[in-house]
């Protein structure tokens, strides 16, 4: 068995699920937290026992209620909704999502027309694209930058989600180029270091695998990456389970090699059962194929960043992958 490293939780993933847990224990539940604070079902239905309240929009949510955003990021217009309702609002967007936010608004006050690379729908999406609405619009996918059309291609620049596959972007950016020369790139990497961190290790570990799976759920962007940059880098096989015992025997027919890594949002001790099941069918031999080290911290949303008596509380959040 080959299991990647890094793999699992990140930063900006731990920030926000202790920051929902921080809420609860300061503020007693209900905490309601607008749409998945992370894409994984496992999280979710955990924060759920604990009082937290997943809901879609924050018309939902009863005025006065705390209201937790989720690590995806939100629009200007849901934090003035929220605030139009008396909301108390606790922002737990990634800090490396806001960094992408503050360059839209940045490049829209230079009249940018920004083409942001990313999902159309997803969540991530929606909030940077609400930021500079009629600056601007999203390339879905490599073709799309074949068809795309601008106001002015000497005046464009791509940014794109955090969450994307670090080669099939780079595609859509080369298409985009032959058509915009002038094309603008981002001031640093949109793409973050977890989601690219966990793309470098599965492609070293899928050369050797005769199957790969993902720990992930189906809403999470970078783990269905994962699946597929997996796959391109020569995994005979790959597969996204939730949890091990959606892992099936047939899979493992004939396979030599397994290779195991799961996505940003996903806690370890779901990959841990799918270790422990592995084993069981004989895959005893695990070798660790470790490509980079994490050890970026958040501090907790300023919100709570106060403790019941008033003092600031600081302290940094690190991602549990760091090593
Ligand atoms: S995957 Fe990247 S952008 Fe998303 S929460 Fe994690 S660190 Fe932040």
């Amino acid at each position: 068995m080959l299991l990647a490293s890094p793999r699992g939780y990140c930063a900006g993933v731990d920030r926000a699920v202790i920051a929902v847990e921080k809420a609860l224990e300061r503020f007693g539940a209900p905490v309601y937290v607008r749409k998945q604070i992370v894409h994984n079902i496992h999280v979710v239905t955990e924060l759920e026992k604990k009082g937290a309240v997943f809901v879609e929009e924050v018309d939902e949510v009863p005025p006065g209620a705390h209201v937790v955003f989720s690590a995806h990021g939100v629009s200007p217009a849901v934090v003035n909704a929220a605030s139009d309702r008396g909301l108390r609002a606790i922002d737990a967007t990634c800090p490396l999502v806001t960094k992408v936010h503050r360059e839209a608004v940045r490049f829209a006050r230079d009249d940018y027309e920004i083409l942001l690379i990313g999902h159309v729908g997803h969540e991530e999406v929606e909030g940077t694209a609400g930021e500079a609405p009629d600056h601007v619009t999203i390339v879905n996918s490599p073709e799309e930058a074949d068809t795309i059309e601008v106001r002015d291609p000497s005046k464009v620049v791509w940014l794109s989600q955090t969450t994307l596959s670090v080669d099939e972007t780079m595609e859509t950016v080369r298409r985009l180029r032959v058509r915009f020369p002038e094309l603008q790139d981002p001031p640093s990497d949109d793409i973050c270091y977890a989601t690219q961190n966990r793309q470098v290790a599965i492609k070293k570990v899928a050369k050797d695998a005769d199957l790969v799976i993902v720990v992930g759920s189906a809403n999470s962007s970078n783990s269905v990456r994962l699946v597929e940059v997996a796959l391109e880098y020569g995994a005979k096989a790959a597969y996204r389970v939730d949890y091990a015992d959606e892992v099936e025997q047939a899979w493992l027919e004939g396979v030599e090699t397994v290779g195991v890594t799961s996505g940003a949002s996903v806690p370890e001790v779901l990959v841990q059962q799918v270790l422990d099941d592995l084993a069981a069918a004989g895959y005893r031999d695990v070798q660790e194929v470790r490509t980079a080290e994490e050890d970026l911290m958040f501090s907790l949303p300023k919100e709570l960043r106060q403790d019941a008596a008033g003092k600031r509380d600081d302290r940094a959040l690190g991602g549990r992958s760091r090593s």
